[in-house]
């Protein structure tokens, strides 16, 4: 995540951070939840709403000196991962024990077979759900 001084051009959720002497006039929290969205019919004029109900357009003064920053969604934290296990084949190969891909050391490196060539780039496992 990052802060950045350029107001939204796209509807989306944001992180809000008014200077603080500006938090100090409008007696607001450091960082806050807005939603930015379209409040026309005809989809021109990008708005920041604050809890639902408040809203400005985004290119209001309000907003000046106000620091910006995307809000994601975290990954799922019930989705299974997506990273080989490895188990011991021999001395110098291993082979993962949810998608059967096979790697080998070099000496150097971990090699992975990948139709019938061995590459450095590691696939992802292809473990199923
Ligand atoms: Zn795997």
């Amino acid at each position: 995540m990052t802060w950045t001084t350029t107001r939204p051009t796209k509807p989306g959720e944001y992180w809000l951070s008014l200077p603080p002497v500006s938090r100090a006039i409008v007696g607001c929290a450091a960082v806050r939840a807005v939603v930015v969205h379209y409040a026309d019919a005809e989809r021109v004029k990008l708005y920041v709403f604050i809890n639902n109900i408040e809203s400005w357009p985004v290119e209001h003064s309000y907003w000046d000196g106000a620091q910006w920053a995307e809000r994601s969604v975290p990954a799922d934290p019930f989705a299974i991962s997506h990273h080989h296990v490895w188990l011991h084949k021999s001395k110098h190969q291993q082979r993962c024990k949810h998608c059967g891909q096979v790697r080998r050391w070099n000496g150097t490196r971990w090699l992975y077979r990948r139709q019938g060539q061995l590459v450095r780039q590691r696939p992802e496992c292809k473990r199923q759900p």
